[in-house]
């Protein structure tokens, strides 16, 4: 890609959120999940961007409520399946003396057949200038679903689009760490740009440092791998080139939920476009110290302070 994507196409699974409030006993509920994060906060990097979703939800009201979430926030349904009979996943975060802890409850989710229609994945890809998934959408999928997926996105890669991928290690939804890594690494052939977080790629590749996880990735295929580290320095293999880049610090970090997501959108949102890689990674950085400095998933960004960063419409 030499231009900034005009569509972007993000794959995967967003589900109800029931976060804590004050009183004990109090729900707020929401909607997120990481791959739709990122298509969040591409919307709000750049609202001229068309940015859509591909997932499947159910037929009833909360499903409803889903989809109006997501259309009020300017992301596209139209490649959002109904599953009659099926509804969205949930979690419910849980505070424990101000420690956050999760349960899912996903295992049946529509999402889970997002990619059960190979006619209706090409559809969705077709136009995409860049698709982005992630190592959840791999997980939550069948294993025929699973290469239906790959499939498509191959197509879509060979017809020009730009594939990027999150592998998002989460070894709860897979059978086992050997499968999780094998799946992980099929997802990287068919993927121009691997975006990782450093910690959990040691701790299920064995990776030594950051320059072996961009290796690992790039010997699979990909052309650039952007290695996250929390507050290290992000690890930048482009163009054949090895990189390091200071993050600055972020004086009072909040809450990290979402970090890895808001910082894949800072980085894609114009990938293609003339700015050097050193920039692009210090912006994304700039937008994720903010998410981080709030609370939840989808925190509304102030764009002032990035305004000069993103001249495009
Ligand atoms: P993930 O959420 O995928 O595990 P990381 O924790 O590696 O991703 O963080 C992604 C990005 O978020 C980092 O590259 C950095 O820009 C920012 N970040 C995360 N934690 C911190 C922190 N404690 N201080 C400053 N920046 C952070």
């Amino acid at each position: 890609m030499t231009a900034p994507p005009r569509r972007i196409l993000c794959i995967g699974e967003c589900m109800a959120e029931l976060a804590p409030l004050d009183a004990p006993g109090d729900y707020r509920l929401g909607f997120a999940g990481d791959s739709f994060n990122t298509a969040w906060y591409l919307r709000q990097l750049r609202p001229g961007l068309e940015v859509d979703y591909l997932s499947a939800i159910g037929g009833d009201a909360i499903s409803d409520r889903m989809a109006r979430f997501m259309a009020d926030a300017g992301i596209g349904t139209a490649h959002v399946a109904r599953v009659p009979g099926r509804s969205v996943g949930m979690y419910m975060i849980s505070l424990s003396a101000g420690e956050r802890s999760f349960s899912y409850w996903r295992d049946t989710s529509a999402a889970r057949l997002l990619a059960e229609d190979p006619a209706a994945l090409d559809r969705a890809m077709s136009g995409a200038d860049l698709v982005y998934f992630s190592g959840i959408t791999l997980a939550i999928l069948s294993e025929a679903a699973r290469d239906r997926l790959l499939h498509a996105l191959r197509a879509a890669r060979g017809q020009g689009a730009t594939i990027a991928f999150d592998p998002n290690l989460r070894p709860r939804l897979w059978r086992g760490s050997a499968e999780m890594c094998a799946a992980i690494m099929q997802g990287a052939t068919v993927s121009d740009v691997v975006l990782p977080s450093f910690e959990d790629e040691a701790a299920y590749f064995g990776d030594a440092d950051p320059r072996a996880t961009a290796d690992r990735y790039a010997a699979a295929g990909a052309r650039s791998v952007v290695v996250k580290n929390g507050p290290d320095p992000v690890h930048v293999l482009h163009d054949g080139r090895h990189q390091e880049v200071v993050v600055a610090p972020v004086p009072r970090v909040v809450d990290t939920t979402s970090a890895g997501d808001s910082f894949n959108a800072g980085v894609l949102v114009d990938w293609g476009s003339p700015l050097p890689m050193a920039k692009r990674i210090e912006r994304a950085a700039a937008v994720t110290a903010q998410v981080i400095g709030g609370k939840g998933a989808l925190v509304p960004l102030d764009k002032t302070p990035l305004s000069n960063d993103w001249t495009m419409p």
